[in-house]
């Protein structure tokens, strides 16, 4: 039987073709025991009506090698199309985006030469679930779905990963002084995993100021673990202040498929030229032959690509009058490297991947322990567009409404209170939640909540969705109004 490991390859579009012959070439130049599996992605099979733009036999390939180097795809001008990397994402449970991002000074510029952090994001929650509904003729929403074992799942990833890869830090980038229910949740769970790591440092940012550090900063990041909105934001910024955009390499991992690609798009503007550095799709490359556990190569490929920076051979994207030795083209650049396998960089820091820690990460959750759930109030969204939008008119009449005690308590629009009591400067829409609860907050049932739904709508109104409002072990379960 061959010792070879099988794995999925899309040469993709543009500069693909030419990047993954470099990449391949290098990786079998030093000695990367690998079988490939090609498959066909991106313009064309998009163009020949497969919305997902891969080729039907590409899932079954992923599902048998559980590993997947991607070159850049086209996406077609228009729509009908859906996203490739989120289709393999959501399909093969991809939770976690790993993206290091490191500053190689002085050879590729940047403010920021102490640079070596990795993005940990979340990948298949968040506002990225694409619940989303239009409500009223004013207000659209997006649902933003935030679980306990995604949060935990993909923090406890962050620590592994930080243990695997000797990182001495992890920081947590949430916005839990707003969203105190969702990102709380996912701070708090990052509290509890983090005392089970007590050799490894942790902080929590909030995630604007956090932004604004990794741009002034960002030295002083090791490895960051965030919410998938924040994730893809911060991710492009760190990318930015390193000057590396252009030779990142990600990885999108999953408990069993995982797929290693460059940073960058597909460069149509110098597609066939042989002009393509193909550093970013080789650092992906090397996250994977990590990932498979063939760290001695991935170690010597990383040492003598940072040769290779470090004697000056750029691709036209990096070269600098001056610095640079020699300009070069894709596959020169390749034969660069390859002639530099053994040699270890003198100025950029040499790459040493921990021999014993390659196994596949094995994340374990907690037990979910239950509490007691109590149904004690529901909120009912209204779209109302009369009598001047007055909430003093919505609210005396829905105070007609009376399910058994289930009565209004108060009216927010867009999250501010506005009756009792709202102040007559608070600009209101069309779209009005009406909280129903009954006196002391007590258990409600379902039945008074339908009692109320009927009597709402005898009262002409338009309801366009409720909430229902629990208590879970007694503690309120739900964000209070602005300004209650
Ligand atoms: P891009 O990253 O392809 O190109 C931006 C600029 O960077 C261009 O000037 C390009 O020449 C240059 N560049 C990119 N990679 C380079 C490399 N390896 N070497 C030298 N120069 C490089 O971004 P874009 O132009 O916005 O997108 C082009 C196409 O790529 C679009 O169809 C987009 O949808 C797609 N895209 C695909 C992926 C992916 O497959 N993961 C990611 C991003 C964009």
């Amino acid at each position: 039987m061959s010792s070879k490991r099988k794995i999925t390859v899309a040469y993709g579009d543009g500069i693909g073709p030419e990047i993954m012959k470099a990449t391949l070439g290098i990786l079998e130049a030093a000695g990367a025991q690998l079988e490939y599996n090609v498959i066909e992605i991106g313009e064309q099979v998009y163009l020949k009506g497969i919305s997902s733009g891969m080729e039907p036999g590409a899932f079954d390939s992923l599902r048998e090698t559980k590993v997947f180097l991607k070159s850049p795809i086209t996406t077609p001008q228009g729509g009908g199309f859906k996203s490739l990397n989120v289709t393999t994402r959501k399909s093969f449970g991809l939770f976690a985006n790993v993206r290091p991002c490191k500053a190689y000074s002085p050879f590729v510029k940047t403010h920021f030469p102490k640079t070596d952090l990795v993005i940990i994001r979340e990948n298949e929650e968040d506002l990225y679930a694409g619940i989303e509904h239009r409500q009223t003729q004013e207000v659209y929403q997006c649902l933003k779905l935030i679980s306990k074992p995604g949060s935990e799942k993909i923090i406890r990833y962050a620590f592994e990963y930080a243990k695997k890869y000797g990182r001495k830090k992890v920081t947590c980038m949430t916005k839990d002084n707003i969203m105190k229910l969702a990102d709380g949740l996912f701070h708090k769970t990052f509290l509890e995993v983090a005392k089970e790591y007590p050799n490894i440092q942790t902080d929590h940012k909030i995630i604007d100021i956090g932004t604004a550090l990794i741009a002034e900063r960002p030295e002083v990041f090791d490895v960051i673990v965030t919410l998938n909105l924040y994730g893809d934001i911060i991710s492009d910024v760190a990318a930015q202040v390193t000057g590396s955009v252009g030779l990142g390499g990600s990885a999108n991992v999953g408990e069993e498929v995982a797929m290693f690609e460059a940073i960058h798009g597909s460069a149509p503007d110098i597609a066939g030229m042989d002009m393509a550095n193909p550093s970013g799709l080789l650092n992906g490359a090397i996250m994977m032959l990590v990932h498979i556990g063939q760290p001695l190569i991935a170690e010597k490929i990383a040492n003598a690509w940072a040769k290779t920076l470090e004697d000056g051979i750029h691709t036209g994207d990096i070269y600098q009058e001056g610095l640079s030795s020699k300009r070069v083209g894709t596959q020169e650049f390749s034969r660069a490297v390859i002639e530099r396998l053994g040699q270890k960089p003198i100025n950029l820091a040499v790459t040493a991947f921990d021999q014993s820690a390659t196994e596949p990460m094995q994340i374990k959750l907690s037990p979910v322990i239950k509490s007691k759930k109590d149904l004690i109030g529901v909120d009912v969204f209204i779209d109302w567009d009369k009598d001047g939008r007055d909430p003093n008119v919505i609210g005396e009449k829905l105070r007609k409404a009376n399910a058994d005690g289930l009565e209004l308590q108060l009216i927010t629009n867009r999250g501010i209170k506005v009756f009792p009591g709202g102040m007559r400067e608070t600009f209101c829409t069309d779209h009005w939640r009406c909280r129903f609860q009954n006196a002391g907050q007590s258990v409600i049932s379902h039945a008074q909540i339908l009692d109320l739904l009927k009597q709402v709508q005898d009262l002409g109104f338009d309801f366009i969705k409720t909430e229902n409002l629990y208590a879970f072990d007694g503690v309120r379960a739900y964000s209070l109004a602005q300004g209650e």
